[in-house]
This record gives structure tokens, C-alpha cells and sequence, in this order.
């Protein structure tokens, strides 16, 4: 598994061809599993949240895959799976498997392959995946579009205004859970949970017919993780039983093959070496203002597809 994620996320030519292949034979064998994506900002818990909650799922039999992607990590060199202490209870059990995904710099840092690892995942028997990223930036969207069910972490309100957490995110999310519920926190959690089930009622219930559920838990003492975890199965059994389940996947297949438009001619240019070549003839032409570099470009694709 970790050897095929790797000649996915490869820039070389050959890797990637083997790694198609690969999963290209896995593909019977995948969709077999629920995903999840787990959004919220740094500090909101969402680490330890994985652990207890993929605790809970190993107790009940699931094999669960941890696929955690940093937007920053190219910036911070490391990812946030670099620090060797997150999720380290889960990582030993024998039924769960955790990879940071790569970072390509293409749609602002989203890891332009976890779609492919998530792939291969399912196709060894994970019937349990965790996407995880920081909802900070675009990365939640790009995760939004790859699940079926979009999870946002938040604590009580610490003054900040939403915690940075944009409106647009709120609306993505199909299941809201208030954490750190403990101690002096429980009373204040709870009525951040009542402003946010406010909040989401003036929001238009979305395509799937879903009103969007807000919790509260505790990471840390595991209270209310398995309310936590009720909700996504309801979630599922209403999404199935109403077909959105099936249209969201579809839905989400044609969304990748468009921007894999994007994406598969850039890294095909980007390794070219005619095309490299070319470009920096037009350079030139470019820094002396002689042709706007949209032009350029444009004229440079014509002529190389010929
Ligand atoms: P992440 O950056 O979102 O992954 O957050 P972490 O899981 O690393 O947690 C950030 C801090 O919050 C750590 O010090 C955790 O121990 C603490 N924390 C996480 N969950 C809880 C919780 O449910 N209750 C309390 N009191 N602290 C928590």
C-alpha cells in the first residue's frame, strides 16, 4: 500500500504508469467504505478526536485508514504527522494504517493524489477512511469533494469570531461536533452548541436533504464520541436510503475527472522537456514586455499541439 502511494505521488513518468496499473486492478475492489473527512482549525483537537473516535471504530470491528493532509507542509517542511506523538496510540493498533498525503503545489497546496491513496486503501480492506485537514485554507474543499460525509471540529467561542472558520465551511459541513466538553468547558460547549444549530437553520438544507447535525465531545475523556459516531452511520443510512449517497460519488467522479484536466496537462507540460525548452525561449520575449505571458502561453500550447 504504501509502496503503490508513493509511486503514485512520484513525478517520474515510469512510477506513475506502474502505479495506474496497479490501481487500475485494485478498482473492483474499492468503494467498499465510508469516508469521512475531518476538518477544523490547529488546536480545534482533531488528532486526538482520531484517536478516540478511531478507537471506537476498531473496537467494533472496522479497519481504518488515517489519510492526513497539511497544506502547510510545504511551507513548515514537515508534516503535521511529523510530529511523532500525534495519534500514536492509534497508529500502533494492527487494524489501522495512517499516511500523511503529499502536498503538490497545484490548487494551492491540496494533495492532488489522496483521491488515488484513498483508492488503494479501500482495495486492501479498509472499510473505514479519515481524510484530516486543517480548515484553514482551500484544502476543505478539495477534502469536501472527495467524502461522503464532511465533519468540522470546533471549540466554544474563544472570542474569535467563528474561530477563522469561514461561513463557506460551515455550510460544507454535514455533521458539526462542539469539542473539548469537559470540565468547566461542558456548560459553555453546550451553548455553543445551541448558537451553532441556530446558525445552521438559517443555512438551506443542501441537495442530500440532510439538516446538519451539531454535537458536542470530548476528545480527551471520549465523552460523547460515540454520539459522535452514531450520527455519521445515521448519516450514512439516510444518505443511502435516499440515493445521495451514490449521486455524491458520481457527482464527485466527474468533478475529478475536470480538474484532472488541469492537473494531468500541467504535470505532462511541467515534464516536458520541448515544452521547458520553449518556455524559456519565450521568457525573454516576456521580461522585455514585448508579449503579455497569457498570450505567450496560449501561442506556445497551439503550436505544441501540433
Ligand atoms: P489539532 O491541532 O486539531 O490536531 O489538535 P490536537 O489534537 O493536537 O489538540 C490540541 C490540544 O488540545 C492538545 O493539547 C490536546 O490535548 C487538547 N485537546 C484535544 N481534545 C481535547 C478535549 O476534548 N478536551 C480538552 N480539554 N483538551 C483537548
Amino acid at each position: 500500500m504504501s509502496r503503490t502511494i508513493t509511486l503514485l505521488e512520484s513525478t517520474v513518468e515510469q512510477h506513475q504508469q506502474k502505479a495506474w496499473d496497479i490501481l487500475e486492478k485494485c478498482l473492483p475492489f474499492t468503494g467498499r467504505s465510508i469516508r469521512i473527512g475531518i476538518t477544523g482549525v490547529p488546536g480545534a483537537g482533531k488528532s486526538t478526536f482520531i484517536e478516540s473516535l478511531g478507537r471506537l471504530v476498531v473496537e467494533q470491528g472496522k479497519k481504518l485508514a488515517v489519510v492526513a493532509i497539511d497544506p502547510s507542509s510545504k511551507k513548515s517542511k514537515g508534516s503535521i504527522l511529523g510530529d511523532k506523538t500525534r495519534m500514536e496510540q492509534l497508529s500502533k493498533q494492527e487494524h489501522v494504517f495512517i499516511r500523511p498525503s503529499a502536498t503538490g503545489e497545484f490548487l494551492g497546496g491540496v494533495a492532488s493524489r489522496t483521491r488515488e491513496a484513498v483508492l488503494v486503501l479501500e482495495a486492501a480492506g479498509y472499510d473505514t477512511i479519515f481524510i484530516e485537514t486543517v480548515g484553514v485554507g482551500q484544502s476543505e474543499t478539495a477534502v469536501f469533494n472527495m467524502v461522503d460525509i464532511f465533519l468540522l471540529l470546533m471549540v466554544t467561542n474563544t472570542g474569535d469570531e467563528l474561530q477563522g472558520i469561514k461561513r463557506g465551511i460551515i455550510e460544507m459541513a454535514d455533521l458539526i461536533a462542539i469539542n473539548k466538553a469537559d470540565g468547566d468547558n461542558i456548560e459553555k460547549s453546550k451553548q455553543t452548541q445551541a448558537e451553532m444549530q441556530r446558525a445552521v437553520k438559517l443555512f438551506p438544507v443542501g441537495e442530500s436533504g440532510w439538516a446538519t447535525a451539531v454535537e458536542i465531545c470530548s476528545a480527551l475523556t471520549g465523552s460523547g464520541i460515540e454520539t459522535v459516531w452514531n450520527r455519521i452511520l445515521e448519516y450514512r443510512a439516510f444518505a443511502e436510503g435516499n440515493n445521495y449517497f451514490t449521486k455524491r460519488r458520481r457527482e464527485q467522479l466527474k468533478q475529478w475527472l475536470h480538474e484532472s484536466v488541469y492537473f494531468e496537462s500541467m504535470q505532462y507540460l511541467s515534464h516536458s522537456p520541448e515544452f521547458k525548452k520553449r518556455l524559456k525561449t519565450i521568457e525573454l520575449q516576456v521580461e522585455n514586455e514585448e508579449i503579455l505571458p497569457p498570450h505567450a502561453i496560449r501561442n506556445l500550447l497551439r503550436e505544441f499541439m501540433h
